[in-house]
């Protein structure tokens, strides 16, 4: 029976009334979120015997790194390890990677890739398929309400990896939650991601050399190994304020920054669009943040051709299926990881596995503020960042209050500025793989993932090559 429309007590009211919901699926382990983090957790639980299904809204995997084409993992490829080390090479294999400092990759390379590892797997995808409530037998999420163009259905499983980048299932059963920064919620901004075509690399690349001036001063901002393909660029300042005397570009614009510059391609990857004040879970902020998108896209390409050498002749390759949502909800968890612990060195008997990443701590890392990349943000324009390597605990993987439930990517229990570090893909990665295994075994064992003894998830983590302590790896 369809909702009808009525009047109840003078008011327009719709009614919709209680139906039962047929069972589309039944498995041992449910990853709501087929990012990189659902397709780690994905990987690591079908390895550990258990049935998967992979529930998707779009229409490939890969999430924000493909959809979004957010195409660089900002780990260099000798810490990467696990199951992320098998992605990226696979990657790499596939032609679709290039390994470096940063490791830029092909996001259409990705999307095939990412298809071909599941299939070999046996995990099951449900794609164009949107998770909107969750099932409850007490505290316990026991299944998913799903919408599609098929029906309004149910999806069952013995435990959930909660990988929707915006904890989804944890919100709707309950658990608390963290938005935003600590002391006024407020969020990193959106940015609509596109790709620029028609470039003469190498002029732009003169620019660069002769202009050094002209940039950040941060080697890991500015990488320019032209055979290795790792070029990123973040800075043109002057031209930023030329054209901004002009009245092109925008408030919020301070610098010009391309990365994942194929020079053989003639293409590069804008990152300059920022949209602040936005929250990724207000259907209406995200239709502002797509309109405004657009908007600056138009203003950054008019600025990039009259502006910048050797980009005269571009014209937009393609954009983003989706703005691109750096930051949103994020669980309180059984213990939360705060920047201090990263930049300390914390060790946790109970970590999941090391990240490692390049920043400065307490730099604004895409404040909430703006501002980033004016002449202002001395950390943005001229510290080097340094190198990170930190534990992540299992317990930032547990929401509070609720059983059933592994988080995975970048919603797990980081505080704002922690979570800096932990929302890049590598990170993600780790705790999807965790996330996964601890799904499993608690799939198998028919208990709850807090109760798992912890020697057994990370002995089956070791297994797939993961280092858990920091000083494993290189550079930490
Ligand atoms: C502009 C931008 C620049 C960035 N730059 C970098 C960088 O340089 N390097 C780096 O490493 N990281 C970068 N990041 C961060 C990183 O890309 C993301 O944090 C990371 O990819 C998140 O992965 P995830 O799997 O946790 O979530 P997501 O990629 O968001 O995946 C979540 C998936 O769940 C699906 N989903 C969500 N809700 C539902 C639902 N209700 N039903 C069904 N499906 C659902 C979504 O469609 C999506 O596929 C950047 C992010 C942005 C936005």
């Amino acid at each position: 029976m369809p909702a009808r429309i009525e009047t109840q007590d003078g008011q327009v009211i719709v009614r919709e009334d209680p139906r039962s919901l047929p069972i589309a699926a039944s498995v041992d382990v449910v990853v709501l979120g087929g990012g990189v983090a659902g397709l780690a957790a994905a990987l690591a639980a079908a390895e550990c015997g258990s049935a998967v299904l992979i529930v998707e809204r779009g229409n490939c995997l890969g999430g924000t790194a493909t959809a979004g084409m957010m195409t660089l993992f900002y780990t260099p490829y000798r810490c990467a390890h696990g199951i992320p080390r098998r992605i990226f090479d696979r990657l790499i294999m596939a032609g679709g990677a290039f390994p470096g400092e940063v490791i830029s990759f092909d996001h259409e390379v990705f999307k095939s890739v990412a298809f071909e590892m599941v299939a070999e797997r046996g995990v099951g995808l449900l794609l164009h398929t949107i998770c909107a409530d969750v099932i409850m037998d007490g505290p316990r999420v026991c299944g998913l309400v799903v919408e599609n163009k098929g029906a309004r259905s149910a999806v069952l499983g013995r435990m959930f990896v909660d990988a929707s980048g915006d904890a989804d299932i944890a919100a709707r059963a309950g658990a608390p939650m963290m938005l935003g920064r600590d002391t006024d919620r407020k969020m990193r901004p959106m940015s609509l991601l596109f790709r620029l075509g028609g470039l003469d690399v190498d002029r732009v690349l003169d620019y660069v050399r002769a202009h050094p001036e002209d940039f950040s001063r941060d080697p890991n901002q500015m990488l320019l190994d032209v055979e290795g393909r790792n070029i990123r660029i973040f800075g043109f300042f002057s031209l930023v304020e030329a054209a901004k005397r002009e009245g092109l570009l925008f408030d919020d614009c301070h610098y010009f920054r391309i990365e994942a510059v194929m020079p053989d391609r003639g293409t590069a990857l804008v990152n300059t669009v920022r949209i602040y004040d936005v929250d990724g879970t207000n259907p209406e902020h995200v239709t502002r943040a797509e309109i405004e998108g657009r908007r600056q896209q138009r203003k950054l390409l008019e600025f990039a051709r009259r502006f910048v050498p050797g980009c005269e002749r571009a014209y937009v390759l393609d954009t983003a299926s989706h703005i691109g949502v750096r930051e949103t909800r994020r669980i309180e968890g059984d213990y939360v990881l705060t920047e201090e612990d990263i930049v300390g060195g914390a060790h946790f008997a109970d970590s999941i596995g090391v990240d490692s990443n390049r920043q400065n701590p307490h730099g604004p890392r895409h404040s909430p503020d703006g501002m980033e990349g004016a002449a202002s943000d001395i950390e943005t324009r001229q510290l080097v960042a340094r190198l990170f390597t930190y534990e992540i605990p299992y317990r930032c993987l547990l929401p509070r209050n609720i059983e059933g439930v592994v988080m995975a990517g970048r919603t797990i229990s980081a505080n704002h500025a922690a979570d800096g570090y932990t929302r890049n893909q590598p990170a993600c990665m780790v705790t999807g793989q965790a996330a996964g295994v601890a799904a499993a075994l608690a799939a198998r064992a028919g208990g709850e993932a807090r109760a798992l003894n912890l020697q057994e998830i990370q002995a089956a983590l070791r297994g797939f090559g993961t280092r858990l302590h920091r000083g494993e790896l290189p550079g930490s």
